[in-house]
């Protein structure tokens, strides 16, 4: 790969053999409709895994069910060696290991950067405001907007928002990143720096989960590829023999429409 094509990483990733989610035999339905159908996933440290499929597949409810934004009917959720079960204590544990980044950056309009990237470090971690505001330079500085921070939300681009909700995530100390599409709502030329402040997370070692339709970050980034359709896994691989010899028809014919 040369050193000039985008998005490619520049340092070899290595996944270890240590377990960071586990998810078995899990199901979820929302009323009556069985949106995730026996998912079996187990994801290892270091572990950079892009999720694709079509829209509806159930791709954004399985990302939240591990951090337990949704709740799941059956099976079992373990992060880090924590289950997942509907104790408040349990679901503290694992939200403080994962963090999550979505479509909408959600940041808090009347807060300035820097406050955004303070708040739950303050008052859900306890964190000595000083140390919590160096921790939030830190990595403002990482996501290369260290200059925007007593601006306001309002006053960045998409893509400076999307690296200040990076940032934002990235204060609490998480072990996981979950992205849900997160540059699905960005104009194109500003999709590039949330992708790279993506690699270089990974670069870093951090386990990451993706729901991307950048087919080019799969190629050049994840170690494994999952296509889902109807609340199941279909198929995963990685990435070469993903896009080059994709074995169901579902995967086909989704690969077929988007490259
Ligand atoms: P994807 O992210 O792959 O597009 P989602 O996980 O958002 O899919 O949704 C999967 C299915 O579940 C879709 O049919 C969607 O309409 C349905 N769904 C999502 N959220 C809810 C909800 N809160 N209540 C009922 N149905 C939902
Ligand atoms: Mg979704």
């Amino acid at each position: 790969m040369s050193e000039q094509m985008t998005n490619a990483p520049r340092k070899k990733m290595t996944v270890s053999d240590e377990v960071a989610i586990e998810i078995s035999g899990m199901n979820k339905w929302y009323g009556q409709f069985h949106v995730l159908r026996d998912i079996d996933l187990t994801v290892y440290r270091g572990e950079r895994i892009v999720i694709c499929g079509p829209s509806g597949s159930g791709k954004s409810t399985l990302i939240r069910c591990i951090n337990a934004l949704e709740e799941h009917q059956k099976g079992s959720i373990v992060v880090d060696g924590t289950r997942l079960t509907s104790d408040l204590k349990n679901i503290d544990t694992i939200r403080s290991e994962v963090g999550m980044c979505f479509q909408h950056f959600n940041l808090f309009p009347h807060l300035t950067i820097l406050e955004n990237c303070t708040l739950a470090p303050i008052w859900v971690r306890k964190v000595p405001k000083k140390e919590a505001i160096e921790t939030a330079m830190h990595y403002l500085e990482k996501v290369k907007i260290p200059d925007q921070a007593n601006k306001y939300p309002g006053q960045l681009s998409g893509g400076q928002q999307q690296r200040v909700a990076i940032a934002r995530s990235l204060c609490m100390k998480p072990r996981i990143m979950l992205f849900d599409e997160p540059t699905s709502a960005l104009d194109p030329e500003m999709i590039k720096e949330v992708l790279d402040t993506m690699i270089e997370l990974a670069e870093e070692g951090m386990t990451m989960l993706c729901v991307t339709h950048e087919m080019g970050f799969a190629q050049a980034v994840a170690n494994r590829v999952i296509f889902m359709a109807d609340g199941q896994i279909v198929e995963q691989n990685e990435p070469n023999a993903f896009f080059n010899n994709p074995q169901s028809d579902r995967t086909k014919q989704f690969l077929s429409q988007i490259l």
